[in-house]
């Protein structure tokens, strides 16, 4: 049986070698799918993508922007490295060739997406730089992975309507500017109000959650997303399922929501099911989270993704499992 998973153990990139040593969001896919094969008692089998070529990534980025990352200068700016953050005396690859980690990486959205049209449901156990630009990249984002496979299937003709659904603790700013008067791509962002980015885009949809709103997120989510598909109607949908809004999460700059676990979960289960109830083709992707604890938001998500599938769990015996 085909898998609706997108994986490859080179999703966790080498930072030493590149002469870094921050916490950036790290690997989280290998965790998932080690407590999936726990809950099911056998390995899940998953699909490694192909790295997306330069073309498509030019279908979204400008041809300066894309010449700029040969340049280490770029990256360290991408990375917001301070001085003494890129260590380039022990580092063994430069800067420009993480690249290739970018490209494998988001290549899976583009074959998740692919997945999702095929069998409904579909997740890449990484990817979503919604940060990126198409003239820059910044916060850990080099290349907008959500917005090259929309934009390489909708030249397909695969698909003509797409939703994005975003919700990261940080605005989707740069896939909202991607799509800025593109009446065929909705993009949806339920974000923290309060910290980075300090300017916000224009969405098609922003719901900035408060500090002081947080107990309400739930139903700020619920009714945004009632209000995206009485707007619209999709053909299919991304979503960009960050974890970086849990209370385990490390980044400093993530304090202002610090949401627990439960109610991730419903957040996940609840998006993944509107989707899914409606026939909706969905693809899942990981986006921002940081630190060792953040994997289990990704986990709850990818096995409610899969029970709605019908391709590892069956619901009906979810309790037994
Ligand atoms: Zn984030």
């Amino acid at each position: 049986m085909e898998t609706n998973l997108v994986f490859s153990p080179a999703y966790n990139t080498d930072l030493p070698a590149f002469g870094l040593d921050k916490p950036f969001a790290l690997d989280r896919g290998e965790m998932v799918l080690a407590r999936l094969a726990r809950d099911l008692g056998r390995t899940l089998p998953y699909e490694t993508p192909l790295p997306l070529t330069m073309e498509q990534v030019a279908t979204v980025h400008t041809a300066a922007y894309l010449e700029s990352l040969k340049d280490a200068a770029t990256w360290l700016n991408i990375f917001e490295l301070k001085d003494g953050e890129h260590k380039s005396a022990t580092a063994t690859k430069p800067l420009p060739e993480m690249i290739d980690d970018f490209l494998l990486k988001s290549g899976g959205t583009l074959l998740a997406a692919r997945k999702a049209l095929k069998m409904g449901l579909a997740a890449n156990l990484g990817g979503g730089y919604h940060h990126a630009f198409p003239d820059t990249g910044r916060g850990f984002c080099v290349i907008n992975d959500i917005a090259i496979a929309i934009t390489c299937l909708k030249s397909e003709k695969l698909i003509k309507k797409v939703l994005v659904v975003d919700v990261d603790f940080h605005q989707g700013d740069g896939t909202a500017t991607a799509f800025a008067g593109d009446a065929d791509v909705f993009t949806l962002s339920i974000h923290s109000e309060e910290g980075w980015p300090e300017v916000k885009q224009k969405s098609s949809l922003d719901v900035g959650v408060l500090e002081k709103d947080k107990g309400r997120y739930l139903e700020l989510l619920k009714a945004a997303l009632d209000e995206a598909l009485q707007k619209f109607a999709p053909d299919m949908v991304i979503f960009v399922a960050g974890s970086d809004a849990y209370e385990k999460d490390i980044l400093p700059g993530t304090r202002y929501l610090r949401l627990p676990l439960a109610v991730l979960q419903e957040r996940d289960r609840y998006i993944i099911d509107t989707f899914a109830d409606r026939e909706i083709p969905l693809a899942m992707v990981f986006a921002g989270g940081y630190g060792p604890d953040v994997w289990e938001v990704h986990y709850h998500a990818v096995r409610r993704l899969l029970e709605r599938s019908g391709t590892m769990f069956d619901t009906k015996t979810e309790a037994a499992v």
